[in-house]
C-alpha cells in the first residue's frame, strides 16, 4: 500500500549512488513496512523537486531540510528580483508543476482522522473541501495536503500536519500565494491579505478574493503576483494588528493602489473568527 513519509535528509547517511537526476538511498522505511531491510538502495529522491518514492515499499517521501522548508530559495528569488520581468515570473510558474504530485495523494475522505480534523476545523471547510481538492497525506504522520494553484496550474501545495510536532510542511521553492478555488493572475478589484491557507478558507465565506502570503512576510516574488492582480484595494489581516500593519508597509507603493487598509478581528485570526462569528 502506498504511504506517505517526510523524511530529513540530514538524518540519512549518504546517498548510495545517483543519477543525473535523482539521488538513490537505502530506505529507512522498508524495514518497518514490509519487515525486511532495504540493501541495494530503492528510495530514488528528485535532485529538484525533493520529491522521493521506493520502490520496493512503496513509500512516497518528501524531503524536509530546515534550509529547504524555511527560507525561500535565494538564488530564485534575487534572479526574479533583479529582473523584475513579468515574463521571467510565468517563466518560473509554468516550471512549477506539481499535478502528478498532488494526484498521487489519497483524497481526504479516504482518513477518519483527516474528515475529524476538518470537521473540528468547521462545518464550512469540510463543505468546501471537494470543490478545493484538499487530499490525505497517511503515514507516520497525518495530514491534510492543500494544493496551491495559480493560473489553473497545481504549483505547489502545503501540508497542515494533525500529528505530531512539526505542523506545517511546504513543498520546496519560493513562497506563492494562495487562493481557496485558484488564483488568477489578472484583475482582481479588492483582496483580503491574510497569514495561512486555513484563514483564506474560511474568510473565502464571506469574500471572494482572500490571499493567503504563507506568513507574514511578503517576498519580492509576491510582491510581483500582487502586482499582476492589480489590486486598487488591499485589506491586510493577519493575527495581529502589529503584523498587518507591517505587511500593509511592504504593499504601500503598489502602483494600482487605491486604498489599503488593516483590518483587526476580535479573535486569534481570522480563522477562529469566521468560525466563532459567521458559521454560528
Ligand atoms: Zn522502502
Amino acid at each position: 500500500m502506498r504511504t506517505y513519509e517526510t523524511l530529513d535528509l540530514g538524518d540519512l547517511k549518504d546517498y548510495d549512488r545517483e543519477t543525473s537526476t535523482h539521488w538513490i538511498y537505502l530506505c529507512p522505511f522498508c524495514y518497518r513496512k514490509i519487515g525486511s531491510e532495504d540493501v541495494s538502495g530503492h528510495l530514488y529522491v528528485s535532485k529538484t523537486k525533493l520529491v522521493g518514492l521506493c520502490f520496493r515499499c512503496d513509500t512516497v517521501v518528501l524531503v524536509t531540510h530546515d534550509s529547504i522548508e524555511y527560507v525561500d530559495d535565494k538564488r530564485i528569488i534575487e534572479r526574479i528580483a533583479s529582473e523584475i520581468n513579468t515574463l521571467t515570473v510565468y517563466d518560473y510558474l509554468f516550471s512549477c508543476d506539481a499535478t502528478s504530485e498532488v494526484k498521487s495523494f489519497p483524497s481526504w475522505k479516504e482518513d477518519p482522522d483527516i474528515v475529524g480534523y476538518l470537521e473540528e476545523r468547521g462545518k464550512h471547510v469540510v463543505a468546501k473541501a471537494n470543490e478545493l481538492d484538499l487530499k490525505a497525506f497517511i503515514g507516520t504522520k497525518k495530514g491534510v495536503l492543500i494544493p496551491v494553484v495559480i493560473n489553473g496550474r497545481v504549483v505547489s501545495y502545503q501540508i497542515r500536519f494533525i500529528t505530531g510536532k512539526k505542523r506545517y510542511y511546504t513543498r520546496p521553492g519560493p513562497k506563492l500565494l494562495y487562493r481557496p478555488g485558484g488564483l488568477t493572475l489578472s484583475y482582481i478589484p479588492e483582496v483580503v491579505l491574510v497569514e495561512g491557507v486555513f484563514d483564506a478558507i474560511s474568510v473565502s465565506i464571506i469574500h471572494p478574493s482572500p490571499i493567503a502570503i504563507f506568513g507574514h512576510t511578503i517576498t519580492e516574488l509576491q510582491k510581483i503576483l500582487i502586482r499582476e492582480i492589480a489590486p486598487s484595494r488591499i485589506y491586510v489581516c493577519m493575527d495581529s494588528k502589529q503584523l498587518s500593519e507591517a505587511v500593509a508597509l511592504q504593499l504601500k507603493d503598489l502602483p494600482t493602489l487605491d486604498d489599503l487598509d488593516v483590518l483587526s478581528v476580535p479573535y486569534k485570526d481570522p480563522d477562529e473568527w469566521i468560525k466563532h462569528t459567521v458559521i454560528h
